[in-house]
């Protein structure tokens, strides 16, 4: 992609409006644009993270079993009615009637949906266990959106929702996404640390938030610090029996604010590992049981023949929040620092003299062999000054940066620069292609 052609509208400042540090780069760097409060255009920098980060969540899903499907924004209110939800909600939900006076809602979740989709379809327990997820915007109508992206009205999630015949089985599925979910975000680079929560107005009684510890976090936090740097379980697991990592993390205390208990806090864990702090919901899963199969009337027949409601759970991680807790967890004064695997771009290359047509050439060359070896490249060919070009590749986070100018390739040199770390190497063009790998 030549930045020339490319649409990267940064800015030299962020709006004063903008409080916390993700929400600033976010708009510094191009990413996205507000159209109305928590409301945002997602501009070509920030789609591509999102598109990325939206693939590791799916992958992960299935890798966990779960089957993606795609339900719509708009439902029905009649489908609500029969959960008893539509008037529970509240204001966070957003009504709307159409031409026929038909009453419908923009979906700030799907339990009715899926338990009609469900229900509609299933009727035997041998086509369980089942869970089925989809990629999709959510609207809530939040008392105070703030925070970019991090607190949207309109905002992207992934939601799944698995179906058992009992209760043995229900947990089973929650514990695979249980285990998804710690692969998933430390794919992403993340530290994300399963926490006893409330079940709210999902309902039901067994749910853990992951919480992705950060000082600008909403929520209040209390864990055993051995949590933070446990490894994730990996792909190496017998997905049908995971109560182990289950067992080994909520065996060490974690739990959100609502469901803090000081002397259990205190008796549990030694005083040296208690760790009391902010953290961020990037994901939140529940067990329900027949919450919603017994008023929907969602049964299958069981091995003995008679109709049995079956037992539910849902998961849902912010997928849009994702990138707020990302950079507020990798970021320097320079800008974002991208983990490799949300990257919108692999490599940018730099041209520091685009009047030359040697130094030309040469970007052309490393830019062909890089994407010739599956790299996304983003390569600076505009006629900003040098000083510019650098900034600009600090705040957009991308993991390398590779500088061709006159001085070095007189030289046969190329300067490749890693943005984690700061550190540069001066090398022909081939070993700065090999190290980027
Ligand atoms: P919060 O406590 O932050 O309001 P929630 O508990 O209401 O979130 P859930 O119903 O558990 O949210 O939804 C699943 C996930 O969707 C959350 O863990 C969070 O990552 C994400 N999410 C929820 N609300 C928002 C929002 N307004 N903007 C962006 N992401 C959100
Ligand atoms: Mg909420
Ligand atoms: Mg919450
Ligand atoms: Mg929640």
């Amino acid at each position: 992609m030549r930045l020339s052609r490319y649409f990267l509208p940064t800015l030299k400042e962020a709006p004063s409006d903008a409080q916390i540090v993700s929400h600033q780069l976010m708009l510094r760097a191009g990413m996205i644009k507000q159209e109305a409060a928590g409301i945002y255009a997602w501009l070509p920098l920030g789609l591509r993270v999102l598109n990325r980060i939206e693939q590791i969540v799916r992958e992960e899903q299935e890798r966990a079993g779960a089957v993606e499907l795609l339900m719509p924004t708009l439902q029905l209110a009649d489908l609500w009615r029969e959960s008893g939800r539509y008037d529970a909600y509240g204001p966070e939900m957003l009504r709307i009637t159409d031409r026929h006076e038909r009453e419908l809602l923009y979906g700030p979740t799907n339990e009715e949906m899926v338990t009609d989709i469900f229900r509609g379809f299933v009727k035997s327990y041998k086509q369980l266990p089942l869970n089925l997820f989809h990629i999709q915007w959510k609207f809530r109508d939040e008392r105070r959106p703030r925070f970019g992206v991090m607190r949207g009205r309109e905002f992207l999630m992934k939601d799944a929702y698995s179906f058992d015949i009992d209760e043995a089985s229900a947990r089973k599925a929650y514990n695979r996404m249980f285990a998804a979910y710690l692969n998933t975000f430390a794919r992403m680079g993340l530290k994300a640390v399963p926490m006893r929560a409330d079940t709210g107005p999902i309902g039901g009684d067994l749910s853990h938030e992951f919480i992705v510890l950060a000082d600008t976090g909403e929520s209040q936090v209390f864990c055993d610090k051995r949590l933070v740097e446990m490894a994730p379980p990996g792909n190496d697991v017998d997905w049908n029996d995971l109560q182990s990592v289950f067992d080994e993390r909520t065996a060490l205390y974690a739990a959100t604010e609502e469901m803090h208990d000081a002397g259990a806090f205190e008796a549990g864990t030694p005083e040296e590992n208690r760790l009391t702090a902010r953290g961020i919901e990037v994901g939140h899963i529940f067990y329900f049981g027949t919450k919603y199969s017994a008023p929907m009337k969602a049964k299958v027949a069981g091995p003995d023949g008679k109709d049995t409601e079956v037992h539910m759970g849902s998961y849902g991680v912010g997928v849009s929040r994702l990138l707020g807790a990302i950079i507020e967890a990798s970021h320097d004064e320079g800008g974002i620092i991208w983990p490799d695997a949300v990257a919108p771009f692999d490599v940018v290359v730099i041209n520091l003299r685009v009047s030359d047509e040697g130094v030309n050439a040469a970007c052309e060359e490393a830019v062909a062999k890089l994407e010739a070896s599956g790299k996304d490249v983003l390569y600076d060919d505009t006629d900003e000054r040098p000083g510019g070009k650098f900034a600009t590749a600090d705040l957009i986070g991308v993991p390398w940066q590779l500088t061709i100018g006159p001085k070095g390739l007189a030289d046969g040199v190329v300067e490749l620069k890693r943005r984690a770390t700061g550190e540069k190497q001066t090398v022909p063009l081939a070993q700065a292609l090999e190290i980027i790998g």
